[in-house]
């Protein structure tokens, strides 16, 4: 794969489809040899983090015999994600503890990225940035040469990056979600990109969501003559020329040569992307006139997220992610679900969208729950 400069302030240089070790193969050697597998097809930036598991040991394995002098190794951590310990705060002193830990599961005496973990609001970005803490702590580490460089992964606002972005001359990339059904991020990504910033993107296929059967992307596929909807996605990524690479989390070989063959695609004509934006632009639930989640309705006295359940139900019902919309409804849900709806309507006097709620909540129970949910 070509390489092209990751930003302008490392100095490095990656291909657009690199390696997120987030959810690597139970299995030791299966991991060892994907890794290893991805880098020999040309994949030179690796990101893993202390709080993904084992990631970082498998990771360690994998870059013996050679292959650690081949990849840009990255790791990450934050006090707010993940207390490894429970006195783990912000300091610098206990950052330079972990990256020491980081650098012994990796079992390198070199890591040529640090970054900060989920900066997720203006709280933990001061908190990164205060005197004393995580960043000078990374800092102090750059000094005495076992870190390279650094940088921070974000879900903070865009409202919040754009403010920070201009003034983080410390960091040299940034972490962000973006995908064909997530492109919230894409101004904060231009911002970074213009400031020379090398900007990575997670997710590229949605985690996994875009992968599913849906009748809805498939056309869109079929139109934009991409080979599949995951193909649709990274192209679509790949589009995006303020990306400079997308990480690509593997699983299996076929992650890997995906992602490859759609770097060696023809690119997306800018009259493709438009087609596909105008679709997408279509599709908001403004413009479907379902819940915009603008919580008006709640609370609701059985204490049902309805925003939530509604967001489930739009992407069953408009996007036909059903397998997706179930697996967050069932496992990602909290607190009470539809079938606890007493179907009083108090919700419904307060929708700025004038739906009616009760009635998508015993869709929900019929569609959604797991019980019921048709296969
Ligand atoms: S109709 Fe159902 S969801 Fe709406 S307020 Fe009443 S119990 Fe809650
Ligand atoms: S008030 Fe209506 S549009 Fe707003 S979150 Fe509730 S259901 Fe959705």
């Amino acid at each position: 794969m070509k390489r092209y400069d990751f930003g302008k302030r490392s100095g490095f240089k990656v291909p657009r489809a690199t390696i997120g070790a987030m959810r690597l193969p139970k299995d030791d050697d299966e991991a060892v040899a994907l890794i290893r597998h991805a880098i020999d097809a040309g994949m030179n930036y690796l990101d893993t983090s202390r709080g993904y598991g084992d990631s970082e040991i498998k990771v360690g394995k994998a870059l013996k015999d050679g292959y650690r002098e081949k990849v840009i190794l990255s790791t990450k951590w934050a006090p707010w994600i993940t207390k490894i310990e429970e006195s783990d705060d912000a300091s610098a002193d206990c950052t330079r503890k972990r990256i020491e830990e980081s650098m012994k599961r990796l079992d390198v005496d070199y890591l040529d990225y640090y970054q900060v973990w989920n900066i997720v609001n203006r709280e933990t970005y001061d908190q990164a940035v205060a005197k004393g803490g995580m960043v000078d702590g990374i800092h102090k580490a750059i000094d005495e040469g076992s870190v390279g460089h650094t940088g921070f992964t974000t879900h903070d606002s865009v409202e919040n990056l754009l403010t920070y972005i201009p003034e983080v001359d410390w960091a040299e990339i940034i972490l962000f979600t973006y995908n064909l059904l997530n492109r919230t991020y894409a101004p904060a990504i231009q911002a970074a990109h213009q400031r020379g910033i090398g900007t990575i993107v997670m997710n590229p296929v949605g985690g996994g969501a875009l992968a599913e059967q849906s009748s809805v992307l498939k056309k869109l596929a079929d139109d934009a003559a991409a080979r599949s909807v995951p193909d649709l996605a990274l192209r679509y990524v790949l589009a995006n020329h303020n990306v400079n690479t997308m990480l690509v989390g593997i699983t299996r070989q076929t992650d890997v040569d995906d992602a490859v063959a759609a770097t060696q695609e023809t690119p997306f004509s800018p009259q493709t992307v438009a087609k596909i934006e105008g679709f997408l632009d279509g599709m908001t639930k403004e413009n479907v006139g379902f819940c915009t989640l603008c919580k008006y309705c709640m609370p609701c006295p059985q204490e049902i997220d309805i925003p939530a359940i509604m967001s489930c139900i739009y992407d069953y019902r408009y996007w036909d992610l059903k397998k997706t919309a179930r697996e967050r409804y069932n496992k990602h849900m909290k607190g009470p679900k539809a079938d606890a709806c007493t179907q009083c309507g108090e919700c419904e006097e307060k929708c700025t969208q004038n739906l009616e709620i009760a009635k998508e909540m015993a869709f929900a129970k019929e569609h959604l729950a797991e019980e019921t949910a048709e296969s």
